[in-house]
């Protein structure tokens, strides 16, 4: 009997009825004789709600608390899950991220997954259970309940499938897979038949949050292929996987965009050495996630250095990085909030001449003006203004061809 490992979305267990259908469907794959172990997002809204909750009663909840509160969001949708199966006729038994071995490390709301011990979910699997696992969350060493990051369910759902050594991991949402861009932003995008984890952990760091890009991670890893599919139909969906032929005719894949980019720019520092790691060193020990970091020409010694952070960590970051401007003798600190990014992505984009020209000109086309720009061998990313994301996104999936569907 083979093992799959199914994991839906928030979207999809949002209320009774849509947890009923999920239930429906988990037993369908039983009857065709696979082992099912089953990994849930809380329903709808509900990690939103309890952060908001969090925040009414304190301005600065507990790191520890706030992820202890937000685990139980995933544990109140599998459990339903589990009655609604047994309702069913199913044997099902759930359980949360410490009972299904789960064990991170110790950075509360972004913990990483350190090992699965998987013993007990395989001794329930053994009696016949269905095994319905709350995601999103993990145990450290000492005991204290984690979170893995916002959306980080996909990451539970991957992990375990390596650690039982599943034929595959099936992510099943509110779309019938991965699209050549965002389906809300361009109705015309096409849904691809298959992406190599390559790829598509490109589109997911940079935007696209159909995957969480750590699952990307751990699937390219150890392997295991991921079905990307709609929970609502029984269309085919998109595979994720290592074996993906190369395109020849349209070398690009997909445009990813996110509207989460804040700037800082540190403006007239001295140009020696040593800078950077002053300002970067004490940002990192403070938890917050630098991403584009460009550093201007200098001018007599005198140069500026402009890096971006989620808007989420914006504050946060302007009061580490603001003193030690002043103590390194920088003239000011200057940020922007309203900021996106988009990014063309594909693997034929690698030494192929002409792809940032394209994405420059059709840019220009538009009149959005690029602030900052940033690639790697299969992405070219531009950081511009909010307000323009959803035209650049259009005009970039119009540009590349993307709008055509594949012979
Ligand atoms: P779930 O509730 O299943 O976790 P999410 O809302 O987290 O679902 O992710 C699914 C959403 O991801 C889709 O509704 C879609 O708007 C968005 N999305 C962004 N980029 C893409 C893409 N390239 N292909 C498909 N969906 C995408
Ligand atoms: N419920 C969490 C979130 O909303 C985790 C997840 O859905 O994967 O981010
Ligand atoms: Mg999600």
């Amino acid at each position: 009997m083979a093992l799959v490992v199914h994991k839906y979305g928030g979207t999809s267990v949002a209320d009774a009825g849509r947890i009923k259908n999920v239930a429906r469907r988990i037993i369908k794959a039983r009857e065709r004789g696979d082992q099912v172990v089953v990994v849930v997002s809380a329903m709808g809204d509900a990690t939103d709600d309890l952060i908001a909750l969090a925040y009414q009663v304190s301005e600065k909840p507990s790191s520890r608390e706030l992820d202890v509160l937000l685990s139980t969001g995933e544990i109140v949708s599998s459990t339903l899950l589990t009655m609604a199966l047994q309702n069913m006729g199913h044997p099902a038994i759930s359980l949360n991220g410490a009972q299904a071995g789960i064990v991170t490390d110790s950075s509360y709301s972004r913990a990483r997954i350190l090992k699965v011990e998987s013993q007990r979910v395989v001794k329930e699997l053994d009696k016949g259970n269905i095994v319905i696992v709350a995601g999103f969350q993990g145990i450290t060493d000492g005991m204290d309940v984690t979170t893995l990051g916002r959306g980080g369910s996909d990451t539970t759902a991957v992990a375990l499938a390596a650690a039982l050594g599943a034929r595959a991991c099936e992510r099943y949402t509110d779309v019938e897979g991965i699209f050549t861009a965002d389906p809300r932003l361009v109705p015309e995008a096409q849904r691809l038949d298959e992406i190599s984890y390559e790829e598509m952990l490109e589109m997911a760091t940079y935007g696209s949050k159909v995957i969480h890009p750590r699952a990307v991670e751990l699937g390219e890893l150890y392997n295991i292929p991921i079905l990307v599919a709609s929970s609502f139909t029984d269309n085919p969906g998109t595979l994720i996987h290592g074996e993906v032929k190369v395109e020849a005719r349209n070398k690009a894949r997909g445009v990813a965009h996110d509207f989460d980019v804040a700037k800082i720019t540190v403006v007239g520092v001295p140009d020696r050495p040593g800078i950077a790691s002053a300002i970067f060193v004490p940002l990192a020990e403070a938890g917050i996630s630098v991403d584009t970091i460009v550093q201007n020409a200098s001018i007599e010694n005198i140069t500026d250095l402009t890096f971006t952070v989620a808007k989420s960590q914006l504050a946060r970051a302007m009061e580490v990085v603001q003193p030690i401007a002043r103590s390194i003798g920088a003239r000011e600190c200057v940020s922007d909030s309203r900021l996106g990014k988009v990014s063309v992505i594909g693997s034929g984009m690698q030494n192929a001449p002409g792809y940032a020209a394209r994405m420059f000109r059709t840019l220009s086309e538009e009149k959005i003006n690029i602030q900052l720009i940033t690639t790697s061998e299969i992405r070219i990313t531009c950081i511009i203004a909010e307000d323009r994301v959803k035209d650049a996104v259009q005009a970039l999936h119009r540009a590349f061809e993307l709008d055509v569907e594949e012979s």
